[in-house]
């Protein structure tokens, strides 16, 4: 009894003391380790695989500690729990939770914490601006369906469907005036598990700001989501809107999974309209966002069409403006971001439409016209490539793609897709069907920026003969012709003869390794092949490291020899070929790796009784280096 009544108190006090000491023990070594490798920091050449270690090891150390003062703060903060909820208890009886209608009919928990909770996922990327107030049994819901959607659905349940959104257009386009005779409109948004509430968000914002005599219909494309909630209650959603509207929303639902290109396709398929818009749905529309495409494609119907994305933030719902930029690609065909070129600047006009390689995903078209140049491929799998695959097509077929300032879509990024955990899979094995049936002979830059062997890749791409036929029937261009008239900021090296890792006969478990970023000393290090050890050999002797960037206004970086020291440097390859840094070298495939100007070797070496080698500049004892893949016969007559 007695005990019993002393535990909470004696307790806690004995382990924090205990937690206290620790804290301090651990920030006692990591201090130690700190000094030491201050004192040891001229010894450079000592510190590259040892540093990694080191810094492995400082982690550790650091979430000891964060977890230690973690513990503690639990603990102090039970404690005041406890003691406050004495306090509060001779005070005044416990009330119930009052609970208010959202929106949706939902009920909103309007609980005020007593204590400022504790965060119980202060790891969590949904934590990091957003849920302070929540208490710890609203913190577990909503990391929950985090998790499982890579989006705050916590708080989507709790926000109105029909939430007003900034107006993020340039000011010139609220002035436009549009001709009353555009043509008509199937939207069709494609899902695979998405939050409900999204879905009804995207629906509603499609309706509210569409004008109705133009929105021909919404066409929800089900990819085989498992979500009951997408079943039956979705269909009584649908009801519902089709009461005040009738006939406006369709569903179609696949058999099975088959991925993002072929929902999109499955839309098109279903639409009837002149135009059709493909959208996430996860995306809410913003204010007059139809017009500006129904005008453009009413004036050309052979323009494929991006609206302006803004950002919705996954975790607290805020919209971002993005800033108008074209779609873009590097050689891996990942999407990115381009400046907007020359000539549309020299327009002076913020509502032009702007000129793009590509489309990053949502997009409108005349709905002939996309069928007539092929829709999308749908030989890809789940997600990727399917986009630069329409840009290259649209251009080199007769068509064009453009982005609209005026037309803005705001697109909620997710913290991480559910549905895939590594993209590149997929990715890869798309990029090589845009690669083979649209790209000719630039076809390698693909395969070099994936670290693929050209021949024998053992990527099994699937059948891509009906695109080769398509691209043939519709007489489209080259892609030499695409990049030099509509993609001149795709750089091709055509001088590369190896690229992958580089391995050194005297230990095969080691690569060259770009070494610590920001940083510009290259290491040796566990091979794990991704771009931190990739390398490209040019015939013309430069070595490229860390990957292949291969655009205008994006470096390469390039290895050095500053002919001082022992080290290897990387520099910038514009930046070393300005200085006229010694930034080429005689390499054969199995031989040294020799600087032209110094006439040093990149080499290995152990120092001091060290297990470990690190990477040098020095006099040539003939070690012997293999590049991953080779280029057509370069380097296999060695
Ligand atoms: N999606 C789909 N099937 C899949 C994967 C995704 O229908 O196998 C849908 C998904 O629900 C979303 C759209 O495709 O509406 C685009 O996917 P996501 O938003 O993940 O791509 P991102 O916009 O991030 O590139
Ligand atoms: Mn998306």
């Amino acid at each position: 009894m007695v005990l019993g009544r002393k535990l909470p108190g004696v307790f806690p006090t004995l382990l924090f003391l205990l937690f206290a000491v620790n804290i301090l023990f651990v920030m006692h070594v990591k201090h130690e380790i700190q000094h030491l490798r201050r004192e040891h920091s001229g010894h450079l050449e000592q510190r590259s695989l040892d540093s990694a270690r080191e810094n492995v090891f400082l982690e550790h150390l650091e979430k000891i500690e964060m977890m230690f003062h973690n513990i503690t703060n639990y603990i102090k903060l039970s404690d005041n729990v406890v003691q406050k909820k004495a306090a509060d208890k001779l005070k005044s009886p416990e009330k119930p939770n009052p609970a208010v209608p959202t929106a949706q009919g939902g009920r909103e928990d309007r609980r005020k914490p007593q204590a400022p909770p504790r965060m119980q996922f202060p790891d969590s990327p949904l934590f990091r601006k957003w849920g302070r107030d929540l208490m710890e049994d609203q913190q577990s819901a909503a990391q929950e369906l985090f998790e499982k959607y890579g989006y705050n659905v916590y708080l989507s349940d709790r926000l109105p469907l029909d939430r007003s959104l900034k107006d993020t257009r340039p000011p010139r386009c609220l002035k436009k005036e549009y001709s009353h005779d555009l043509p008509t409109l199937s939207v069709i948004l494609i899902f695979f598990n998405e939050a409900t509430s999204i879905i009804l968000r995207a629906i509603t914002s499609i309706i509210n700001r569409t004008p109705s005599q133009l929105l021909k219909e919404i066409i929800l494309i089900d990819d085989f989501s498992s979500n009951e909630e997408l079943k039956g209650p979705l269909e009584d959603h649908i009801k519902n809107f089709n009461v005040k509207h009738p006939g406006l929303l369709k569903i179609v639902r696949h058999e099975e999974r088959k991925g993002l290109t072929e929902a999109r396709i499955s839309g098109w398929k279903a639409s009837h309209a002149d135009v059709v818009a493909i959208l996430d749905a996860h995306i809410e529309v913003n204010s007059e966002w139809a017009e500006p495409i129904l005008s453009r494609i009413k004036e050309d119907n052979t323009v494929i069409i991006s609206p302006v994305f803004d950002n919705i933030h996954f975790d607290d719902f805020q919209l971002t403006q993005y800033a108008e930029a074209a779609d873009g690609f590097d050689w891996a065909l990942w999407c990115l971001y381009e400046s907007i070129p020359e000539d549309w600047y020299a327009l002076n006009d913020q509502t032009a439409p702007i000129r793009s390689p590509s489309i990053m995903g949502i997009l409108a078209a005349n709905r002939e016209f996309l069928g007539k140049i092929g829709v999308l491929d749908g030989g890809m799998h789940i997600y990727g490539g399917e986009n630069v695959e329409l840009g290259i097509r649209a251009w080199q077929c007769g068509g064009k793609v453009e982005v609209l300032p005026c037309s803005r879509v705001a697109h909620l990024e997710r913290a991480h897709k559910p549905y895939l955990l590594d993209l590149s899979l997929a990715m890869k094995r798309n990029a090589l069907r845009v690669a083979e049936v649209w790209m000719d002979d630039y076809k390698s830059m693909v395969y070099y920026a994936w670290n693929i062997p050209l021949e024998n890749s053992g990527i099994d791409y699937g059948d891509v003969s009906s695109r080769k036929e398509l691209r043939k029937r519709l007489n489209c261009k080259s892609f030499d012709w695409y990049i030099k008239n509509v993609y001149p900021n795709l750089v091709p090296q055509i001088a590369i003869v190896g690229y992958g890792t580089v391995k050194n006969t005297l230990n095969e478990d080691y690569c060259i390794d770009q070494g610590p970023v920001p940083g510009n000393t290259p290491i040796m290090y566990n091979c794990h092949g991704y771009s931190p050890q990739h390398m490209f050999y040019h015939s013309t002797g430069e070595l490229f490291v860390g990957g292949l960037r291969s655009r205008r206004n994006t470096v390469d970086r390039c290895l050095t020899d500053s002919g001082k020291g022992e080290l290897p440097v990387i520099e910038q390859c514009d930046e070393a070929m300005r200085k006229g840094e010694n930034m080429h070298w005689d390499f054969m495939q199995g031989s040294s790796i020799i600087n032209r100007k110094t006439k040093r070797c990149l080499e290995i070496v152990k120092y001091h009784g060290s297990p470990y080698y690190t990477l040098v500049m020095q006099n040539c004892t003939e070690q012997k280096w293999f590049i991953q893949h080779t280029v057509k016969q370069w380097g296999r007559q060695q």
